[in-house]
């Protein structure tokens, strides 16, 4: 079976090929590289131990994907290719909305045209908004606080009227809530670029000596400890619930959707002391204040995928800690200072 990835080359869909390949699937990849490197294609066929085709093409270049259609005889298609930076979207929304909406719609044309039936897509705790309480449910409302947590709600709804028309079709929706930690060889992992908005990212900067503290942004939340609680999930735990999805589909029809997570809440101090304590590493503090539109809490309901996919996390925070941190230091520059 051969399974395309879009956004293959990136942070989630390295590990998702990795993990369909130790599966026994083939897998092609389509990335335009806008927020990764060429290279993790290498470190992927090394790390498995088997090759594949990769694809530099846009989603929304529509010669280009038309001959990934017709070259290939594609099984599945896991959909993971988008920006996902909130405060640039926010910034500069229209690339955003282009670059997802279009990319999709681009992507479902094609998979009509060539007969391929089934997707699964990447979506995010985000769609949960701000007014749902904890733990999250599948069937809640959804509302969204900026243009990317908009585009991943219209991609949903396109994903559900598309499958209603089309017979044929059925979609798996994903929801992530915060994928952390890397691949435990330490070869691939979350590429870091800039300031990073992400607590994980900038810990590991942080740790690094790229930036000179750590920033708790807020210790007012209604929460135990008063910092922001978010369920983090190791990214290896998250591709295995992409292997059950496919698996699932074949027993679909239409449109379901899974959270993927944990289940279970940590908060800013308790990630930051996790992090000290596994790596031995202290990291200077500093108290900063919230983010705009930031929530007390973010944690899944997991019942759905434990029934309907056999799926549960099986990494602790430790691990997560451990593995982000080893991707880090085997990759960068890290002083020592
Ligand atoms: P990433 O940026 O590392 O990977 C996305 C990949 O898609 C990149 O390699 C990028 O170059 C590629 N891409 C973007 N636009 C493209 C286009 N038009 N054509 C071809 N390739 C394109 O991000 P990630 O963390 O791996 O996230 C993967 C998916 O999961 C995204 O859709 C993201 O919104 C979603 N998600 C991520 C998180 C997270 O915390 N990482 C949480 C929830 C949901
Ligand atoms: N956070 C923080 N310092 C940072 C980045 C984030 O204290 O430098 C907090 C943020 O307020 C939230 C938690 O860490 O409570 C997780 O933030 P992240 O951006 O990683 O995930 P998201 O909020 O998008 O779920």
């Amino acid at each position: 079976m051969k399974i395309l990835i879009t956004g293959g080359a990136g942070y989630i869909g390295s590990h998702i090929g990795i993990e369909l390949l130790n599966n026994g699937y083939d897998i092609i990849i389509i990335d335009n590289y806008c927020n990764s490197d060429r290279n993790v294609i290498r470190i992927m066929q090394q790390i498995a131990g088997k090759s594949f085709l990769s694809y530099d093409c846009d989603l929304r270049d529509k010669h280009q994907m038309e001959m990934v259609f017709r070259e290939n005889a594609i099984s599945a298609v896991i959909h993971c290719a988008g920006l996902k930076c909130v405060p640039e979207s926010i910034a500069n929304p229209i690339p955003y909305y282009q670059n997802n909406i279009g990319g999709t719609l681009n992507l479902l044309e094609c998979m009509k045209r060539y007969g391929v039936y089934k997707i699964v897509f990447s979506s995010s705790a985000t769609v949960y908004g701000l007014n749902n309480p904890v733990p999250y449910k599948e069937e809640m409302l959804l509302s969204a606080t900026n243009p990317y947590g908009w585009t991943k709600i219209m991609i949903e709804q396109i994903l559900k009227d598309f499958t209603t028309a089309e017979k044929d079709m059925k979609a798996a929706i994903l929801r992530y809530f915060n994928p952390i930690g890397a691949h435990p060889s330490g070869l691939i992992g979350e590429k870091p670029e800039g300031i990073p908005n992400n607590l994980m990212p900038y810990l590991c900067q942080a740790a690094a000596g790229k930036l000179p503290s750590i920033k708790i942004c807020g210790t007012d939340y209604r929460t135990a400890d008063g910092t922001g609680v978010r369920d983090y999930i190791h990214v290896c735990d998250l591709v295995k619930g992409h292997v059950k999805a496919l698996e699932k589909l074949d027993f679909l029809t239409g449109t379901e959707i899974y959270n993927l997570g944990t289940g279970k809440g940590s908060s800013v101090l308790k990630l930051i002391t996790t992090f000290e304590t596994v790596n031995g590493i202290k990291l200077k503090r500093e108290i900063s204040k919230r983010r705009p539109g930031d929530i007390d809490e973010s944690y899944a309901d997991v019942s759905k995928a434990d029934k309907e996919l056999g799926w549960k996390t099986e990494l602790s925070l430790e691990d997560m800690c451990r593995d982000s941190w080893n991707y880090i230091k085997k990759n960068y520059a890290v002083s020592t200072e």
